[in-house]
């Protein structure tokens, strides 16, 4: 981005969220903070709620995104301003893109004008996605529908629209630095690849863990299964990342397209491969833990698991006959003798080898910012593109109905413990040692 006269126009949509106002706006401030973002841009923020500006700028400013920056944020908050509208609605949008373009048209030449539309919701009007000389870019965030048919419905409303190369679907953790440097741990560092096969690896375990309960955010997790969802979005991305074959370059189709085809080449998870978990009440060292069910958000007869485990296999060259793990437990220590890549709370890279070699760890910036520059500046690579969403949930379609058909009840297990007892049955059954 190094035309002064360029403008961005980025229209946050659900910007009354918690997403918005948690992440979105602080990365976009951050970016206006570290001299990212053009000399001339406008921010709009869209929902249905009825805010003016000044009260959307006073719900950033109370948020007080970084330390001493007040002047900065100043200028930053001038530059926002709210829309409310409906998300079906062609005249709201209209209206919208009418704000838009006088504050675009009174800075710049038209030539330099793009935008990038915000969209979470499949009936929106892209009322001017085709306007102007620019571009249109939109960035869409999970979830990304809730099995094949819906995620498939869901990309053909976007085409409908906008071509493949304007949808970027986030990923917020294919934004973490650390996840994006696997890449180069396993392509540039010539001890690694060559070990990078069935050869020298009998399993790979990806564990995503939480160090909370529900805490009265039952929804939180009631999101069909969160957790297996989080298998299919997060775990599944960073597994493609993992296993693929070298690409010919690391730009973004051909990165792209090396993800599909490990994707592609993986059997469909199987029930008798799945345990599913739901944390049970317990007291440890004089302190109480409650049940997921007795958060009065969360229905006394809830089967949603707060704990999955899944073995998936990948049938190529590479990788045939290994097993990958995944689980999703609350947090515990590990063993040692690892090599760790941790992508939350704090990204994290660290070889743990038995001699007691220090481990070495590096902290790094928030991954919306890094996703929403990219955006900006039109770079795929670490965005979900259709067929990968589409090989990501054909592996865990035909499970996640036969969960919800046969109404499966997850295993009990003590909160903070490593989950429940089948889930080191069928870490047994593959000969696979547990965490
Ligand atoms: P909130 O519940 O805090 O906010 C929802 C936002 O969406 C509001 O701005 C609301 O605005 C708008 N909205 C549009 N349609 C509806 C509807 N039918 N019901 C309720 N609200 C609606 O959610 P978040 O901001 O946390 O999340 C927004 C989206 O991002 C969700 O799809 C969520 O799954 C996803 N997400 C959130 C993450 C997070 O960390 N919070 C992480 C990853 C994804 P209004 O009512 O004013 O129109």
């Amino acid at each position: 981005m190094n035309g002064d006269e360029s403008t961005v126009s980025i229209t946050v949509v659900g910007a009354s969220g918690d997403l918005a106002k948690k992440k979105i706006f602080p990365a976009l401030f951050a970016l206006y903070y570290e001299g990212f973002l053009p000399k001339h841009f406008t921010i709009f923020g869209y929902a249905r709620s009825k805010m003016t500006d000044a009260e959307l700028r006073n719900m950033f400013f109370s948020l007080g995104f970084r330390e001493n920056c007040d002047e900065k944020m100043d200028e930053f908050l001038k530059r926002c301003f709210y829309h409310s509208g409906q998300y079906d609605s062609q005249e709201n949008f209209a209206a919208l893109d009418k704000k838009l373009m006088a504050h675009e048209v009174i800075r710049t030449l038209p030539e330099n004008i793009y935008r990038i539309r915000k969209v979470t919701c499949k009936k929106m009007h892209y009322s001017s996605a085709s306007s102007g000389n620019g571009w249109t870019r939109v960035i869409v965030e999970k979830p990304f529908g809730r099995d094949s048919e819906s995620s498939a419905a869901m990309t053909k409303s976007l085409k409908q629209y906008l071509k493949e190369d304007q949808i970027f679907r986030i990923d917020h953790y294919l934004g973490k630095e650390l996840v994006e440097n696997l890449s180069v741990l396993r392509f540039s560092n010539l001890i690694f690849e060559p070990l990078w096969s069935r050869q020298y690896i009998r399993n790979v375990q990806l564990i995503f863990s939480e160090d909370f309960g529900t805490e009265g955010r039952g929804g939180y997790f009631s999101f069909l299964y969160r957790h297996l969802n989080i298998m299919q979005n997060h775990l599944l991305q960073i597994l493609a990342l993992f296993a693929m074959e070298t690409p010919v370059s690391l730009d973004a189709e051909d990165t792209r397209n090396e993800k599909v085809k490990v994707l592609r080449s993986m059997r469909p998870l199987r029930l008798e491969d799945v345990v599913t978990g739901q944390y049970k009440s317990h007291t440890k060292g004089g302190v109480s833990y409650p049940a997921y069910t007795d958060d009065k958000t969360v229905s006394k007869d809830s089967l949603t698991p707060t704990f999955a485990a899944a073995a998936l296999f990948i049938d190529n060259a590479r990788w045939d006959g290994i097993r990958v793990q995944f689980r999703h437990v609350p947090d515990l220590d590990r063993a040692t003798n690892e090599l760790v890549i941790r992508v939350q709370p704090d990204e994290a890279i660290y070889l743990k080898i038995n001699n007691k070699v220090p481990g070495y760890s590096k902290e790094i910036p928030d991954a919306y910012e890094r996703l929403l520059l990219d955006a900006i500046e039109g770079e795929r690579r670490l965005f979900i593109r259709s067929d990968e969403l589409d090989a990501a949930w054909a592996l865990f379609t035909p499970l996640l109905k036969e969960l919800e058909e046969k109404k499966i009840i997850p295993e009990y297990y003590p909160y903070g413990s490593r989950g429940p007892v089948g889930a080191h049955y069928l870490a047994a059954r593959y000969n696979v040692r547990w965490g």
